[in-house]
């Protein structure tokens, strides 16, 4: 599944509650969402229960994109389609090419 299909799947389910709850209250739920992933990362939890919470979080990310017309497929794309948005690397060579300045400055 792409994350333009996911977003479509999410939209037809929940748009509509999500849209007339608007975007703050959404963010709300998100950041509940967030805490909850954050304990189950930081706790002892099932590896079912982590997977779970992931998928929530991506899903509530998901309607607040929807929500705030954002189109997740293509800000992805456009940022991170080719590599560290700073350095254009994959891998990211952020690190190393700050030491090599470092060495040379
Ligand atoms: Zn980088």
């Amino acid at each position: 599944m792409k994350i333009s299909e996911f977003q479509k799947v999410i939209e037809d389910t929940y748009g509509e509650k999500d849209r007339k709850r608007g975007v703050e209250s959404t963010f709300l739920w998100f950041s509940e969402e967030v805490g909850e992933l954050a304990r189950a990362i930081n706790g002892r939890t099932t590896r079912e229960n982590l997977r779970h919470e992931f998928a929530d979080v991506l899903a509530w990310l998901t309607t607040l994109a929807s929500i705030a017309n954002i189109d997740l497929q293509e800000v992805a794309e456009e940022r991170y389609g080719k590599g560290c948005p700073r350095c254009k690397a994959i891998p990211c060579m952020c690190d190393e090419i700050k030491q090599r300045a470092y060495r040379c400055g």
